[in-house]
Parts: C-alpha cells; structure tokens; sequence
C-alpha cells in the first residue's frame, strides 16, 4: 500500500480490532514496516493501543462527545472532529492537536460544505484534514466530484497534512493520495477494486480440523433441513467450523475447503459448529486432519453474499489466532 501511494505516507485503518485479526497484533507489525498514523473508531480502541505506540500516532474517527473530552486529551490520541459541535468542545476545552473531518458528499460524518466557514475553523490546530470516498471502489464521477470538492473546501483552510484515500481510493491515482493514505481492507487481504486485485495476498487463512467421515447413501439429505440432497454415495466430513467462528451461513452449498489440494464443496447449511463437505475425492482422509477454508476474500465475498468487510470482522473470539 505504501508504494501504490507514491509520495504520501500511507497510515491505517486498524479499527474493529484491526478488521477482526487483532489490532494487539497487528498495530505492533505496522509500525514496524514504518506506518505512523493509525485510525480507529473509539476512544477504547485508542485506549487499548496505548501500550504499544505513541498515543499521538492515533486518530479516532469518532470524534469526542462532552463526556470525552477530558479523558481523550489524557490520553493523547487526536480526535477526528466531525461536527461543529465537536469543533466547539475542543475549542472551548483548548484541545490542542487534532483532525477534522470534511464531508465532500458522503453525507455520513464531517462538516459539510454548508456547515464550513473561516470562522469556525479558526483557532484550531488541524494536523490531518480528511474526506471519505463514497463509492471508490467503482468508476464513477462521484468520485472526481469530491475530489474537486475537498480540493475546493480545503483550499483556505490550514493543515499540516491531507487524507482522501481508503484501500480503494490508492488505486484511484495519484490525484488522490494528498499528504497520507487511510487503507484498511487492503492491509487484511482485500482488494476493493479491480486494479488491487494484482497487488494483494490472501491475509487470512481459516482452518479447522476433520471430526468425523462417513458415507451418505444416494438419497440420503446432509445436514439441517436436508437442503442438500446426495446425488450418489457420498463420503462426506464433518469439519469443526461454523457461523459462531464467522463461517456465515451463506456459505451453505456455496463454501469449499481444501483438503491435500482438492476442491471440496460445502454440502447442506453451515451450522453454529460445523460444517459438512464432500470429500469424496480426497485419496486418504482422515479423523484429526486440519483443512483449509476457502477464504480468498473476493471470491468468499461472491460465494456467501457477505462482504469482504464483514468477512473479516465477523471472524469470531473462538477462533485461535497464529502469526506465520
Ligand atoms: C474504515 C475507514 C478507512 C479504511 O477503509 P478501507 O475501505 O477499509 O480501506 C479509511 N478512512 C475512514 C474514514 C474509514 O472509516
């Protein structure tokens, strides 16, 4: 990511626990490879990365609220401010170093055009002006149309440094890199957009183990409410994974696995625990094997229904995490 960015820094979206992979683990190996600017969504978020960075190296997307604002500049981590609600409590309580967030037609979070004025950002301390690509990662005017939008809303205002780009807006140009890059889903092994998809590995690679193998008879249905039927005699393994890890349900006769390099395809609905697949050519399986789960997230994406977001931060606790 950092050298798709050309000459902007390239921070990180490592909120929801880092996409669901751990941002205790993962936070630390960023830094490593030189990223300094890390976004999360709460103060707990922040707060929980204290120990293994410098607070001032963290932006919380979020922004404060009355209740925050004292405990946020304990802490040292620089609020997004969104609002002009926001803007006032950081003025009034002298908050000293901060972001600010322009809406440049999101219309989620940020000030918006007709909420800006001199006056309002006067007196403020902006380290990092930001927007937020609606639809980056599809060719749309949308797209220039904020950037000419945040070019023209930013023009007078003074900052240190300019942020436009999530994962998909890099592969946008570098027209809209600015001063730093905010990428997330493409750190964890996802590529928004087409022109990623060379780019960027798989990041995650679920497993789970081989309970059980049996033979179904021609006839016979697999799993709850029998929606899968078998066609002829099937040698199907029962595997130790199921929607309670974050192998959604629709994933039902849509998932695969591969066990010793063969393609086997979920059979019947994905249950809380398990999951049934056919391994019918597989030479030599056995009770104790360990799988891997088709998890490649643009085509899991395709097969589930679900997005390569929540792909990822619907993997569960229970789920053992190992760093290879
Ligand atoms: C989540 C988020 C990002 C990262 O987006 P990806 O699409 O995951 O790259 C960047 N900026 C903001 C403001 C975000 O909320």
């Amino acid at each position: 990511m950092a050298a798709l960015s050309g000459n902007a820094q390239t921070g990180a979206a490592v909120k929801a626990d880092a996409y669901g992979l751990g941002a205790l683990e993962v936070v630390p190996r960023l830094w490593q490879a030189g990223c300094r600017d890390f976004f999360v969504a709460h103060w707990g978020e922040a707060e929980a990365l204290a120990d293994l960075i410098p607070t001032s190296s963290i932006a919380v997307l979020n922004g404060i609220t009355e209740q925050d604002v004292a405990a946020a500049m304990e802490l040292g981590a620089a609020p997004v401010l969104n609002t002009p609600h926001q803007i006032a409590l950081w003025k009034a309580a002298n908050g000293g170093r901060c972001h600010v967030m322009l809406d440049s037609g999101i219309n989620r979070l940020g000030i918006g055009p007709e909420q800006l004025s001199s006056r309002l950002i006067e007196g403020l301390n902006i380290d990092i002006l930001l927007t937020h690509l609606a639809s980056a990662d599809e060719d749309v005017p949308q797209n220039a149309k904020q950037l000419a939008r945040f070019v023209a809303m930013s023009s007078d205002i003074s900052a240190k440094r300019r942020s436009m780009a999530n994962s998909a807006g890099i592969a946008l140009g570098s027209d809209y890199h600015f001063d730093l890059t905010r990428p997330g889903l493409a750190l964890y092994g996802g590529a928004a957009h087409s022109h990623l998809r060379s780019s960027i590995s798989q990041v995650v690679q679920p497993q789970a183990r081989i309970l059980q193998i049996r033979d179904v008879a021609a006839g016979e249905g697999v799993g709850y409410n029998a929606t899968y039927t078998a066609q002829k005699e099937t040698t199907v393994a029962t595997l130790a994974i199921g929607y309670a890890d974050g192998y959604f349900r629709g994933f039902s006769n849509s998932g695969s696995v591969r066990i010793d390099g063969v393609e086997c395809p979920v059979l019947g609905r994905v249950s809380m625990d398990l999951i049934t697949v056919d391994i019918s050519a597989v030479p030599s399986p056995a009770e104790g094997d360990w799988c891997d789960i088709n998890f490649e997230l643009g085509n899991a994406s395709r097969s589930s229904g679900v997005s390569q977001y929540e792909l990822l931060t619907g993997l569960s606790r229970r789920a053992e995490r190992l760093w290879l």
